[in-house]
């Protein structure tokens, strides 16, 4: 398996960010970190920063996106820098970037609805947010939504599988 991407997202790319994370890319964004300080940290974390920061643009280790388009953007970033979004899918929070760890199914009874625990034998959990994740639906929809967003097909398999979200809480 090829190493986990990491990136430092510019503030202005909240949406690239959050997909990134679902894609399992390891992604530093904070809304109070943008330009040079942007740069400086992803430096010393060993990230490649992507913005559209015009001052910037000529910097080494960035990918300075043109496009205004969220998807013409993801496109770009993938071109770049390609990794397999289905190797590591939901792997990772998109709101925190944290690892997501499994919880017991019981332990999240009354924190999603009726239907989705009766449904699901597996949940994630971020240790941070407290946020949970769920496989089957969830992981099949958000990958049918990246392939069409990369116009590339995800084989049936991978969907049909409901592909596990995450590493062993015991790792
Ligand atoms: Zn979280």
């Amino acid at each position: 398996m090829d190493e986990t991407p990491r990136f430092a997202v510019d503030r202005m790319l909240a949406r690239l960010a959050r997909w990134l994370r679902l894609m399992g890319a390891d992604v530093l964004f904070d809304p109070a970190v943008g330009g040079g300080e942007l740069l400086r940290c992803a430096r010393a974390q060993g990230r490649i920063v992507i913005t559209r920061d015009k001052r910037l643009r000529t910097a080494s280790g960035v990918i300075f996106l043109t496009g205004n388009l969220f998807r013409d953007q993801l496109r770009e970033v993938m071109r770049r820098c390609p990794f397999d979004p289905r190797a590591r899918a939901f792997t990772r929070c998109s709101a925190c970037n944290e690892p997501l760890q499994w919880v017991d199914r019981n332990l999240v009874a009354r924190r999603v609805p009726p239907f989705v625990f009766a449904g699901h034998d597996r949940f994630a959990r971020c240790p941070r947010c407290g946020k949970i994740y769920w496989d089957a639906t969830h992981v099949a929809r958000a990958l049918a939504e990246i392939e069409s967003l990369l116009s590339e097909r995800i084989p049936a398999d991978v969907i049909a599988a409901g592909r596990a979200p995450v590493r062993d809480a015991k790792d």
